[in-house]
């Protein structure tokens, strides 16, 4: 079994965490945000259990979580509470059950019809579950989320499902933006999140605007991502083969 303290990937990671931490306070200071206005989450996908644990006790906030069979066969090893939890991949219908009690916010909505789906299932499990919805802003094929001029129409009927409260949006920006420093994806997303809190939805708190991730996250605090999700830039590349969200 892999002893995060044998060798040197755990001072890895330690050091990774505190040069992810000066990068997000510099971008802050530089765009006059205070720098715990933002939340670091630590992406877990392909990642053992003993070294999410590590960056847990290193103080991240919040770890994302993208597929459910992975999840739920790491998830009890985790030194951690639901409420550090998110869901943050695609989510299968039949799924939703699986993850309704072990997650705090599920940051990957991405129709209405799903989000009817996790409502029902919350319901049925006695809770209300917080959500993000995701905004496809690059408008890639591949990609899953709303088209970013229907999200704001989306809210409004989602914020009224009783098993749900919409806190926010979250969005994966094309790779080519990171490379680029093309910040225009995240303007977009931030004038997204503008309106929706203007929007003044009953029942909802706008308060979680989701994005950043290793290659752009610094661009996305400039922009007022108030939660940036990492995963290589923390726990190191991922296997190819495997690390496809
Ligand atoms: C994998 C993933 C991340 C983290 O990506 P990195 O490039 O490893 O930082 C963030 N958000 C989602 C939805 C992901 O699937």
């Amino acid at each position: 079994m892999f002893d995060p303290s044998a060798d040197g990937q755990a001072e890895q990671i330690v050091q990774r965490l505190q040069q992810i931490r000066a990068r997000i306070a510099r971008a802050c200071e530089e765009s006059g945000r205070a720098p715990d206005s933002v939340k670091l989450m630590a992406v877990t996908k392909t990642v053992s259990p003993d070294r999410v644990n590590l960056a847990l006790s290193e103080g991240v906030d919040l770890l994302g979580e993208n597929r459910v069979q992975e999840f739920l066969s790491k998830n009890s090893s985790y030194n951690c509470e639901k409420s550090q939890i998110h869901f943050i991949g695609h989510l299968q219908t039949n799924k939703i059950r699986d993850i309704i009690n072990k997650v705090s916010c599920i940051q990957s909505i991405d129709s209405v019809r799903r989000a009817e789906a996790v409502s029902s299932a919350a319901q049925k499990a006695g809770i209300v579950m917080p959500c993000l919805l995701e905004v496809n802003i690059g408008r890639e094929e591949s990609k899953s989320g709303f088209a970013p001029e229907g999200v704001l129409d989306a809210a409004g009927e989602i914020a009224a499902l009783p098993g749900i409260s919409l806190h926010g949006l979250m969005t994966v920006a094309p790779a080519v933006a990171g490379r680029t420093g093309d910040d225009s994806y995240f303007r977009d997303m931030q004038q997204l999140f503008l309106q929706l809190q203007k929007c003044s939805l009953p029942g909802a708190c706008i308060d979680t605007l989701s994005m950043g991730m290793t290659g752009d996250f610094e661009m996305a605090v400039r922009c007022g991502s108030t939660l940036v999700r990492i995963g290589q830039g923390i726990f190191g590349a991922r296997d190819v083969q495997t690390g496809l969200p």
